[in-house]
């Protein structure tokens, strides 16, 4: 076996540097659990936007202590997402006039349920095995 020594391209020292970033902070959002917020939210969970492309968002911003997991990221509309920014999620919420007791009873509602899936049908559990 031969050892590759890491590609030296701009953009991949860029990616390694963000992913030891991401690393550092303590994220460990899965792809699955992505997937299970997406697909719980189905829709911007900042301004019920569907139907858009949704962007992995996190209510509590990096920029302030939060971390990419299945408590603090939401799907967010490219709008929504980029004028969210860095800023504290209630405040910006209210500035826009967006729902923001129902943003919060919801977001409380789905990492409740995600926190604690139903129990996997035996044919899932037959096919846990091809999970990396
Ligand atoms: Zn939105």
């Amino acid at each position: 076996m031969t050892v590759r020594k890491p590609a030296q391209t701009r953009r991949a020292r860029a990616a390694r540097r963000r992913a030891k970033r991401v690393a550092a902070s303590g994220s460990d959002l899965t792809d699955a659990e992505w997937f299970a917020i997406l697909d719980a939210w189905a829709r911007c969970a900042y301004c019920g936007a569907d139907g858009v492309a949704l962007q992995r968002d996190c209510v509590l911003p990096i920029s302030r202590g939060g971390r990419y997991t299945l408590e603090n990221v939401v799907p967010a509309c490219r709008s929504c997402n980029a004028s969210k920014s860095n800023e504290e999620v209630t405040v910006w919420m209210r500035r826009r006039r967006l729902d923001e007791p129902a943003f919060l009873v919801a977001w409380y509602g789905i990492v409740a349920g995600l926190r604690t899936p139903p129990r996997a049908s035996a044919d899932e559990e037959a096919g846990a095995s091809v999970i990396p």
